[in-house]
């Protein structure tokens, strides 16, 4: 089969033939449909997220499932599934306290580049070099990944290659909104980035019922925002805490989601949250960057800044597609933007330059 490789960090991605091993215990092996390409995978590429080359990137896809392996129940050849970027294994302290999305044997091979066994079922062809992956290596016709980092699609929603991304953007949101933002009907959101997690965001905190207003620079993807049902603040035209809490009495939001990642903003959630709110914390920094905080404002404000890493695979992804099924989530609303395989490195240059929201590859 044929996997994007990179071969070093900040180099162009290299299609090449790769051997993959059969599925070991607790694995799937799969049939790449579609597969997001994501500012995680872009973190990688330049090495700010030290996953050590050669590797194979991409952890959202659709796939088929080709291969069941040893000890895998639910799951038979020929299921339609979307893949997760948190693997469980199930057996952890966190696992087995509910909070799978921070699987401890997950969180020791993460950087790794391998499975939840410590190893990697990929080769090149050419050399016989075992490759690594990055949460999944779904920039690939094929992949092995865990069966709990899986979850299944219905035949209804066959052939929607955008629902990729219900694999890391919105399962993100998911955990964001719902697990450790605790929105309530009626509650304002305010939520920083309109890239596809910000606008994953905004769509679930939409559907569980919250007003929203979405944040962000590029007026195309506030546009996009809008049409989901947001009021925008474009941060270009202005002081965005002032105008978001203009728009709320001059209390703030009751609860912020950060989904860009840098000082300003994590500053910025900080000052829109209204006394006694909560501030989520979704965008990634490079490793070892950090971002100040207005310690007096987060006391006397009562507020709880929160870090919130994907959600449940087993738990909430199969929520996240009962939601679409049900026209609650609309996720085709941020694919506008198609690729095969070969033209990986446009795919990954159309999302670093903000020209498209969330570019889906078609391997
Ligand atoms: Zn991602
Ligand atoms: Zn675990």
């Amino acid at each position: 089969m044929e996997a994007a490789i990179l071969e070093k960090y900040n180099s162009e991605l290299v299609i090449e033939e790769v051997d993959v091993e059969p599925p070991k215990s607790g694995e799937v092996a799969l049939r790449v449909k579609a597969a997001g390409v994501c500012h995680s995978d872009l973190y990688v590429l330049e090495g700010a997220t030290p996953v050590p080359p050669p590797l194979v990137p991409g952890h959202e896809a659709v796939a088929e499932v080709i291969e069941v392996g040893p000890d895998v129940q639910g799951l038979s050849r020929g299921d339609l599934v979307v893949t997760s970027f948190i693997w469980p294994c199930g057996r952890c302290r966190n696992c087995a306290r509910g909070h799978e999305n921070l699987c401890e044997r997950f969180s020791e091979v993460r950087l790794k580049g391998v499975l939840l066994d410590g190893t990697t079922r990929l080769r090149r062809r050419k050399s016989g070099e075992p490759l690594r992956i990055f949460l999944g290596g779904l920039w690939a016709q094929e992949a092995v990944v865990p069966a709990s980092a899986v979850a299944k699609l219905p035949p209804r929603l066959a052939n929607r290659p955008e629902l990729a991304m219900l694999g890391c953007a919105f399962l993100t949101a998911y955990g964001a909104v719902v697990n450790s933002g605790s929105v309530q009907p009626g509650d304002t959101v305010a939520v920083i980035g309109t890239g596809g997690v910000g606008l994953a965001i905004v769509q679930v905190a939409r559907a569980v019922g919250a007003r929203v207003i979405a944040v962000g620079r590029n007026p195309e993807k506030l546009k996009l925002a809008a049409e989901m049902g947001a009021e925008v603040v474009n941060a270009r035209d202005g002081d965005a805490v002032a105008e978001v809490r203009k728009l709320t009495d001059g209390r703030g939001a009751d609860v912020v989601v950060e989904a860009v990642g840098s000082e300003q903003t994590v500053e910025q959630a900080i000052d829109m949250a209204s006394t006694g709110g909560r501030v989520v914390l979704v965008g990634l920094m490079g490793l070892g960057k950090k971002a100040p905080l207005h310690v007096a404002r987060v006391v006397r404000g009562g507020i709880s800044v929160i870090g919130s890493y994907g959600a449940r695979p087993r738990v909430d992804l199969p929520k996240v597609i009962g939601m679409v099924e049900r026209g609650l989530l609309r996720p085709e609303l941020m694919a506008r933007d198609f690729y095969k395989l070969e033209q990986i490195n446009e795919a990954v240059e159309a999302l670093r330059s903000g020209r498209s929201i969330r570019p889906i590859v078609l391997p």
